[in-house]
Formats: structure tokens, sequence, C-alpha cells
């Protein structure tokens, strides 16, 4: 590519984007713990979505010291329904270590910034660019779909070698003066005007360079690599009411919503109604001895997962007696109580709706 092309390319989408960026809090600042809190929240969510959850979060926690001194549990709860839970739970844990280690101040360096939990290549890129204007080009879901139809380019996005293929280029047109308005413009072009379904090509300041136009195969790319298989899961959900009293566990390990609170639960390896949970062993263990009746509240709830799709019964249990192992393995908390408690979007909405 030669520089007048990657000149005009950088200069056509700061163009744009002066006249059609969308207005958004974290654009107003260079505040470098905004911007990270911002990068975070975007991965895997929707802006109209992620602006929501942004503004309460600074509010509730405005720097990163503040961040670094509130509980896990409060900031999992901040982060309730939006997901990938594991981002809060490494923003949590690297506001710890940005207080300790760096003095309260978020790194202005590559090495420094890419060794902190969650940050990864794409996020180090944004924060470097954005809030301290140094020359790092960011590669996202947007960059690949401009970038790969811009030049045709059918390598898989998703493979190593077209990791490495795009990067490059993102690098061969990163306008090193303004790194952060380039970075912001080529996202907001993917994201507003050459979108994945309704490519505004008529209309495109980069139409006549666009190759992909010219052969009339916008849609041919990006080209992905297969897509992984998903897994289906069964959860059959209680709800215990005893004296006032609801019960939850805290998922620990390595799966989904780790340290996020559940009823007590039982998965199963295919969809089972209540005949056969009472024949399964941990139905037993969890309601031996135990003085309880079950009405079926909700059935089939499918909740989707990037991986995982979720087929959830809930139960309402209205108990009078527990056994040992029941009180002793879940935690007990008064029912006005439980919106305290961080939990899953699944949970939750049956709370909400129940
Ligand atoms: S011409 Fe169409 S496909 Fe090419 S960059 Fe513009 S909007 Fe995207």
């Amino acid at each position: 590519m030669n520089n007048h092309k990657q000149l005009n390319i950088s200069h056509h989408l700061k163009k744009w984007y002066t006249i059609n960026k969308r207005s958004l809090p974290w654009r107003d600042t260079n505040n470098p713990y905004k911007i990270w809190i911002s990068e975070i929240i975007l991965q895997q969510t929707r802006v109209t979505q992620g602006l929501e959850y942004y503004l309460r979060f600074i509010k509730r926690f405005p720097t990163v010291n503040i961040l670094a001194q509130a509980s896990e549990t409060d900031v999992l709860k901040e982060w309730q329904g939006l997901g990938y839970y594991s981002r809060a739970r490494n923003l949590h844990a690297t506001a710890k270590k940005i207080v300790s280690f760096y003095d309260s101040k978020i790194p202005d360096n590559y090495n420094d910034i890419i060794s902190l939990k969650g940050i990864g290549d794409y996020t180090a890129a944004a924060i470097l660019s954005i809030a301290y204007n140094k020359p790092y080009a960011v590669v996202d879901g947007n960059v690949y779909r401009v970038l790969s139809r811009l030049f045709a380019i059918d390598t898989p996005v998703d493979s190593s070698l077209g990791k490495k293929e795009f990067k490059e280029i993102a690098y061969n047109l990163l306008d090193e003066i303004n790194p952060g308005t380039h970075n912001q413009a080529l996202m907001e072009f993917g994201a507003l005007h050459c979108t994945p379904f309704q490519p505004l090509c008529k209309s495109c300041p980069l139409q006549d360079i666009c190759i992909s136009k010219e052969l009339n195969k916008q849609f041919d790319f990006p080209v992905k690599q297969k897509k992984s298989k998903v897994r289906s899961r069964y959860f059959n959900y209680f709800n215990v009411n005893y004296n006032g009293y609801s019960f939850f566990n805290k998922r620990i390990g390595k799966d989904i919503w780790k340290n996020m609170y559940e009823f007590p639960l039982i998965e199963t390896d295919e969809e089972v109604d209540l005949t056969q949970l009472f024949e399964a062993d941990s139905f037993k263990t969890l309601f031996a001895n135990a003085n309880v009746a079950f009405i079926l509240k909700q059935t089939q709830v499918k909740h989707i997962l990037t991986h995982q799709h979720i087929y959830t019964n809930f139960y309402e249990v209205e108990a009078t007696k527990l056994n040992e192992y029941f009180v002793s393995n879940f935690l007990k908390i008064e029912i006005d109580e439980i919106h305290t408690l961080p939990m899953p979007r699944l949970i939750h909405r049956y709370l909400e709706y129940k």
C-alpha cells in the first residue's frame, strides 16, 4: 500500500467521523481510567446497553482507587446483567494492582499495560492511543470487517494468520499523529457505515478504493473459520422459601458465572421433569428428610451464551423443614435482601417476572 493511499483512507475516515460520530461520554475525555472502563464494558456489548452500565459504573466507582477498595461482590453486582463476568473480576483485580504497583496511574506503556489482567492487545492499543495518543492500532470486529472489505482479504479473521495479517494492515493505515481519533474513526465507521448486513456503499467515502465493492462481493467479507459447536445444558433451579429466607450458592471453579450467586441447582444431561429428578442422587442429597412442596414455576427458559444454550426449569419450593446438608451448604438470606447478591441475568430475570 503506498503512502498516499494510506493517508487518503485515514483522512476520509476521520472526516467521516467528525460529521457522523455518536456523542458518547467516553469520547469527551482522555482520562485513561474512563477509557479503560468503557473499553471493557463495550467488549461483547452493544453501545446502547453499554452506555447505561458505563454511566452507572463510573458514578459508583469514579476512580481507580475507589474501584480497588470496593468488594468483588459490589463490583459484580454493578455488572449484573452484562454477562462475561470475568471482565468485572479482572477489572477489580487490575484496579488493585494499579493502586499498589503503579501509584494509582494506568500505565502508559505497552509492556506494563499488557501485563494487567483482562487487558489484551486490543484494550492496550485502545487505551494507549485514545488516552495517551500513542501510535498503537486497534483491531476489533468492526476493523476486521472494514479492512477485509476494503482490500477483499479472504484470510479468516479468526485464524492466527488472519490476526497477524489484519494487524499489519491496521498499522500501515494508522495515523501516527492522531492515533486515537484514527482508531475511533475506523471502529465507528464499521459500527455505523460499513455494517455487517447493510453497508452504505453508495454514500461511502471509500467506495472508489474499496475492492469488495468493485467486485460486488461486500457480503463475502469478512471470512470466518467454522463456528465452534454450541453445548446444550439443562439446569433445574430450586427457589426455596423457608420462613422468609431463601438459599443461594456461590458459583466457584472453572465454569460460567464464577463468584455469582444462584439458587440451589441440579444440572442434568437432558431435559427432565420433577418425577425424574426425584430419582436423582443429587436431588436426594438436597431434599432427603426435608419437608418440602414443589411448584414448577417456569419451564424450558432458554438462555443463550456464546458457546452454550442453557435450558432451565425453575421450581418454587415451600419448606417447613430442611436437612443438615442443605442448611450448611447454601447461603441463607432474607428474601428481602436477595437483590443485594450479584446473580446471572437468567436468575435475575426470573425474580423480576415470576
Ligand atoms: S464501499 Fe461498502 S463495503 Fe466498501 S468500505 Fe464502503 S461501506 Fe464498506
